[in-house]
């Protein structure tokens, strides 16, 4: 279907051309008068009652400046303007009423009458014609050349006014940006020319520096730069060289407050320099550092109450360690100063006692894998107070550069060590001297009681009943702590074997029935298909028996406590039921220490010291396995330790 000549044509590059519109910024903007004259002037110069700056948007054009019209707007459609567009000349219609394109148009046809219609494109410079300079007469007619002319030139001059309001515009938010970041808290700003004269300063060094604009301007920079009294002569040295290499450089210095103080601040030095390098001095950026400096002494005057050195250590991805902070309690721990570990840790890995040096790093490398949190007991050679004794702990947090960088605390633990050590030698030694004799007891009561001896007086026979089982009681107990003290002394020896299951679980079973006779419980035991367990036969032996003992005496008279196993790929699980009382949640997590009981009167009601269950874990756990409970009070407990299976063929 072909166009009506009076519908206007769309300029082939329309988006663009509407993008320019836009870009301009001018559309539905308020009357301007530099705009106004220019329309006045076309108005004048070419004698018509109408001029118009128009400018064609997708639906409409609108008039940023109008003379002798009361419209600010036009549908596009109906718009002269939307014709002129479409040529880079002047677009002169002399009678509209004989124009083919013009003839049934309403403005023609009706006020406001136009005849003569004279428009000029206002073209961007980039091919975009953004709308017209025109001039509009109810009379047909034509310009004269001089007119012709005038309204091409005045048409340049309306685009060039365009774009000087547009770099106005431009360069008001561009100062608005900048005078907010000069303003900003916290930071001064100083343009200094190449002798080093301070030339300009923003609002900032006021509230930063305490000085006022007229005070500084003109003035050296290196006279805020706070100088060593002694040495005057500094002063030379000072800013030049910051600056010296024509690059931006930091250098944190204390510089002085216009009421006196030194405050430390952060100076950022960057040249100015013109296209073709000419010097024009520089940019010093002045950042406030006393917030960072008040916060480092609160650190200082914690970490100096605490009895240790507090810490931050970092681990390189080439190997290489420092401590980015380290308290004064590092001259108690290595005897060494927070700056000299503060570039380099060797001096305070060379201090690690040598036998233990092997295990720090270990730790720290196994720390650095897992970002699990590094905890170590070590011996250290202090200098001047000797070998001593020191436990870390230092959570260890990834950083983006690969380095692990650990925050922690090492205290001295020589008095504990020592107080341990002594206590562990007393126990041996008590329990050895002790044990000696109370077999003799024991087993003469037990000879007088069995009726060895003839028979035993009904006077008496109460009273020895009563301190054999004591005797009884108090050599478990000492055997308890032999066991617990072997283990941590490390020197209980274990020979892992593979051990028959089924052989094993009815061996215990046997061992402990007259017992649940005695007690009147049930032991069951369950048979399992041929499995190995690797394990040391006599200690694995104590430890289920302390599980069925204990299940035992916590059962109800004709209650069940049941052996049985369960296998699961390489590991076997070996479980103790009951239908006692139950663990107490509370209790939960304290029962495998030692000297635990749920219930003190425990000991008295049914024996036992609450050493075994503590035994046992580290028994089990030295024969790489582990031990655990469930429990509740409705349906009993039951124990388990789980052990490595030994392949059947591995066995044969
Ligand atoms: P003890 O020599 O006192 O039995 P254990 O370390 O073996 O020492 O046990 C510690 C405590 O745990 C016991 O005194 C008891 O309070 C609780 N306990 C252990 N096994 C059971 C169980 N099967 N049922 C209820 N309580 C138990």
């Amino acid at each position: 279907m072909s166009q009506h000549p009076s519908q206007p044509k769309v300029p082939p590059n329309e988006p663009s051309r509407l993008a320019a519109l836009l870009a301009f910024e001018l559309l539905d903007t308020p009357a301007e008068a530099m705009f106004d004259n220019i329309t006045a002037l076309a108005a004048q110069i070419c004698n018509t009652p109408i001029a118009l700056i128009s400018l064609v948007d997708a639906e409409r054009q609108w008039f940023k400046s109008r003379v002798g019209l009361g419209a600010s707007e036009t549908p596009r459609e109906l718009a002269f303007c939307a014709h002129a567009i479409n040529r880079d000349e002047l677009f002169e219609v002399e009678n509209a009423l004989f124009d083919p394109r013009f003839s049934e148009h309403p403005q023609v046809n009706n006020a406001p009458d136009i005849r003569f219609y004279a428009g000029m494109p206002l073209s961007d410079g980039h091919g975009h014609n953004l709308g017209t300079l025109c001039v509009i007469d109810r009379q047909p007619r034509q310009l004269n050349e001089q007119q012709r002319q005038s309204l091409k030139m005045l048409a340049q001059q309306t685009v060039q006014l365009f774009e000087l309001r547009l770099q106005a515009r431009q360069q008001r938010e561009q100062a608005a940006l900048q005078q907010a970041m000069l303003g900003s808290a916290g930071t001064a700003v100083l343009v200094v020319d190449p002798d080093g004269l301070i030339q300009q300063v923003s609002p900032g060094v006021t509230a930063l520096l305490g000085y006022n604009a007229p005070d500084l301007i003109g003035r050296p920079l290196d006279l805020l730069l706070c100088q060593d009294d002694h040495q005057p002569t500094k002063r030379t040295s000072s800013t030049s060289t910051f600056h010296a290499n024509g690059q931006s450089q930091l250098h944190e210095v204390q510089v002085r407050h216009g009421a006196g103080q030194s405050i430390p601040v952060l100076c950022n030095f960057s040249p100015i320099c013109m296209e073709g390098g000419s010097d024009l001095g520089y940019l010093c950026v002045v950042h406030d550092l006393s917030y960072r400096e008040e916060a480092l002494q609160r650190l200082q005057r914690l970490a100096a109450q605490l009895p240790g050195m507090v810490y931050q250590f970092q681990l390189f991805e080439d190997g290489r360690s420092c401590f980015p902070y380290a308290s004064q309690g590092i001259e108690m721990i290595y005897g060494l100063t927070p700056d000299e570990v503060h570039e380099s840790a060797s001096e305070a890995f060379a201090r690690i006692y040598p036998e233990d040096f092997n295990s720090v790093s270990a730790s720290i490398v196994e720390s650095a894998a897992s970002l699990d949190v590094w905890h170590q007991e070590y011996r250290v050679s202090h200098p001047s107070r000797g070998v001593i004794w020191v436990e870390g702990r230092a959570a260890p947090q990834r950083r983006s550069d690969g380095s692990i960088l650990w925050h922690g605390f090492i205290s001295d633990i020589t008095e504990r060590k020592h107080l341990e050590r002594v206590k562990n030698e007393f126990v041996s030694t008590v329990s050895h001297e002790l044990r000696t004799p109370l077999t003799s007891i024991t087993g003469s009561l037990g000879l007088i009681n069995g009726g060895a001896l003839g028979a035993v007086p009904d006077s008496i026979k109460e009273m020895l009943a009563i301190a054999e089982g004591n005797s009884r009681r108090l050599r478990q107990l000492i055997d308890d702590l032999l066991d617990m003290d072997k283990l941590i002394a490390g020197k209980m020896p274990f020979n892992l074997q593979p051990i028959k299951l089924n052989d094993l679980l009815a061996e215990c079973d046997a061992s402990h029935q007259g017992f649940a006779h005695q007690l009147d419980v049930n032991l069951l035991h369950t048979d399992c298909p041929d499995l190995f367990v690797l394990a040391d036969l006599q200690r694995l032996q104590q430890v289920l028996s302390n599980l069925l003992s204990n299940a035992l005496k916590f059962s109800p008279v004709h209650g069940t406590v049941r052996l049985y196993s369960e296998f699961e790929h390489d590991r076997v699980r070996i479980l103790v039921s009951d239908q006692g009382p139950g663990i107490p949640a509370e209790f939960s997590a304290r029962i495998f220490e030692k000297f635990s009981q749920v219930d003190s009167s425990d000991r008295r009601k049914k024996g036992g010291t609450g050493l075994g269950l503590a035994i046992s874990k580290e028994l089990i756990e030295r024969m790489d396995g582990s031990i655990g409970f469930v429990s509740d009070a409705q349906n009993g407990s039951i124990f388990w330790v789980e052990l490595p299976l030994h392949r059947v063929n591995d066995a044969e």
